[in-house]
């Protein structure tokens, strides 16, 4: 056999698909960009926070430096809002960058990762970026089953991928039934908690997951200021772990991978209450809105608890590439999600009225 570029491992690698952007939907398809809705990111429909507009102007004077490589500024923002000392938080370029950090500080290849199936896909590519053998765990009712994946860690699993809620399938698991999971994880194997989707839950499903981190040296919450924050673009994420965890994933963390404007941001937008409260307020009612319409149209849903619906839109498998590619034609842009194993559904991220309801216009018309 010749010799390859890259390991068999790196060439085994799907690479992740992300949501089209919207100038790419309106080169394909000869459509007006301004007539374009997209809801195919779970990005938030109210755009940044103006606070974070704002101190990213200002930060703009200094754009000649280098960002702080240690971003003090940022992690004091998140040290005083989830009261842990500041060595216990780790900055992300997103928490994308976070997951794979984990993968590469605490795996090697051979080692096993365990994830559920239906779980982020990122977990997949993390695992198989470092060589790591994946052990995927079924899914019980398109969530994790705990008990099941307590019972997959193998003497050579290294890390736990877990997210709650779930991303694509908007699951969630209660705080009592994650406590008893966490307490039956091996000590010597990393726990990442994905709480990308936290500041969603309404306050009766809120658990407090930072009382575990003093409780788990194992444990790793990861968070993100992409959704619910609105700073998609800007790319950060942090994590909260007890410090010797932190420091290992640290000597994996690139010095500046936080750029000056999105710590500027980020520390605008962690304090502005004002925004989060109305972006919940704003997915709650959307989220009414768009499962009103599938109840009408008797179209099958996961219950979400996140910025997102998973939605069944046939019921053979070619039915979501199909829906999606007619909704693409009518300009509305949805997430396909037959990579995870689910062809006969699509996800829709939760927009503003007015984009919700040019999603059911269109869906209604493609279903009809
Ligand atoms: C969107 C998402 C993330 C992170 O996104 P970043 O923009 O990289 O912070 C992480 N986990 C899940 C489950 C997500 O859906």
């Amino acid at each position: 056999m010749s010799k390859q570029l890259a390991p068999a491992y790196v060439r085994a690698i799907a690479p992740y698909q992300a949501g089209k952007p919207i100038s790419e939907v309106a080169r394909e398809f000869g459509l007006d960009e301004a007539a374009i809705v997209k809801l195919a990111s779970n990005e938030n429909p109210l755009g940044m926070p103006e606070s974070a507009k704002l101190a990213m102007q200002q930060a703009v004077a200094e754009l000649g430096r280098y960002p702080d490589a240690n971003g003090f500024e940022l992690k004091a923002a998140i040290s005083a809002k989830y009261d842990v000392p500041q060595s216990w938080v780790t900055l992300g370029n997103g928490s994308n960058d976070i997951l794979e950090i984990a993968a590469h500080a605490f795996v090697q290849a051979g080692q096993s990762v365990v994830y559920a199936q239906y779980g982020f896909l990122v977990y997949a590519l993390a695992t198989q970026a470092v060589g790591a053998r994946a052990i995927e765990v079924p899914a019980r009712d398109f969530g994790h089953d705990l008990d099941a994946m307590a019972a997959a860690i193998d003497a050579d699993t290294r890390l736990v991928y877990l997210a709650n809620p779930n991303n694509p399938t908007g699951t969630f698991v209660t705080a009592a039934q994650l406590e008893a999971f966490l307490a039956k994880v091996p000590a010597d194997v990393v726990v990442v908690l994905d709480e990308a989707y936290n500041e969603y839950l309404a306050a009766e499903h809120q658990y407090e997951s930072t009382a575990w981190v003093r409780k788990y040296p194992n444990l790793v919450v990861s968070r993100t200021m992409s959704k619910a924050y609105g700073l998609a673009g800007l790319r950060v994420g942090f994590a909260i772990a007890q410090p010797e965890v932190t420091d290992l994933m640290n000597r994996i963390r690139q010095p500046f991978n936080v750029n000056s404007l999105a710590q500027a941001a980020a520390i605008a937008a962690l304090n502005d209450q004002a925004f989060l409260a109305r972006s919940a307020d704003v997915n709650r009612a959307g989220y009414a809105q768009l499962t009103a319409a599938f109840d009408a149209l008797g179209l099958r849903f996961v219950p979400s608890f996140g910025n997102f619906v998973l939605v069944q839109v046939g019921e053979d498998d070619g039915a979501g590439a199909r829906v999606n590619l007619a909704l693409l034609k009518q300009g509305i842009i949805v997430r396909p999600v037959a990579n995870y194993g689910l062809p006969q559904w699509l996800r829709v991220s939760i927009g503003l009225p007015e984009e919700n309801a040019a999603f059911i216009g269109a869906l209604k018309t493609v279903l009809a």
